[in-house]
């Protein structure tokens, strides 16, 4: 399904950019067309290329040949499948991203889904889109619920899905807060995370589902999740992100 504006859409977004120009995220330029990042800002962006792990996408410099996992995954065992992000880590994106989830810039939403959308260049990726996997954004932390009025991977995964024409479900919810991640060993974030979230909606029959987010760190957040859609019946599930983080 390819998004086609009407008429009355593209003389709204006409008039909107006449009233309120946007500005690019990257370099301060005037941009149209409801962006958030110019194309030139956007292009110069690095996609993950191989060589990467083939757990995480962490890319690797140098020659290696046939599937490998980084440090960081090897001898780990995870409940999605794999994760896939776009772009590499960089201080533009690391920026960008900043930018959309502290400084109120909702707009960027569609400028990183695309970047996301890079992660489909990916072979494995092929079945998502021929089977019509839903995209399913991670919960919101519990520390920004309170000020911070959105859900950045959900407005990621709304665009996204309109790019692939894939289904959003929102079904995941966090109904417990946790202790702030960072200072604890991967076992602890493990323990931390467990019964943070619950399935609340229908999920019978799906084929499997796109876990997406905004950052892949330590992966922790996302294989609890991975955790809840697999022990209540999804077969497959892979992650998108827009960046490794
Ligand atoms: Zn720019
Ligand atoms: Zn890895």
């Amino acid at each position: 399904m390819v998004e086609r504006p009407g008429l009355w859409r593209r003389g709204w977004e006409w008039a909107l950019d006449w009233i309120y120009p946007g500005v690019c995220a990257g370099c301060g330029e005037t941009v149209a067309g409801g962006r958030g990042l110019c194309a030139g800002c956007e292009a110069a962006m690095p996609s993950i290329e191989a060589p990467f792990c083939g757990m995480c996408s962490e890319p690797f410099e140098g020659r290696i040949d046939g599937a490998f996992a980084c440090p960081n995954c090897r001898g780990q065992r995870f409940s999605f499948e794999f994760a896939r992000s776009g772009v590499r880590r960089s201080p533009e994106a690391m920026a960008w991203i900043h930018q959309f989830k502290y400084n109120r810039r909702i707009d960027l939403g569609r400028d990183l889904a695309r970047l996301a959308a890079r992660a489909f260049v990916d072979r494995r990726l092929e079945r998502v889109r021929e089977e019509g996997w839903p995209l399913v954004p991670v919960p919101l932390h519990w520390r920004r619920k309170g000020w911070r009025r959105f859900n950045q991977a959900k407005e990621i995964a709304l665009p996204l899905g309109k790019e692939l024409g894939l289904p959003v479900k929102d079904v995941l919810r966090r109904v417990r807060a946790t202790r702030t991640q960072t200072r604890l060993s991967r076992k602890e974030r493990q323990q931390n995370l467990r019964g943070a979230f619950r399935i609340r909606g229908a999920i019978d029959g799906w084929p499997g589902a796109v876990l997406v987010d905004d950052v892949l760190t330590t992966g922790s957040t996302v294989d609890e999740c991975a955790r809840m859609l697999v022990s209540a019946g999804v077969q497959n599930v892979v992650v998108v992100t827009v960046m490794r983080g």
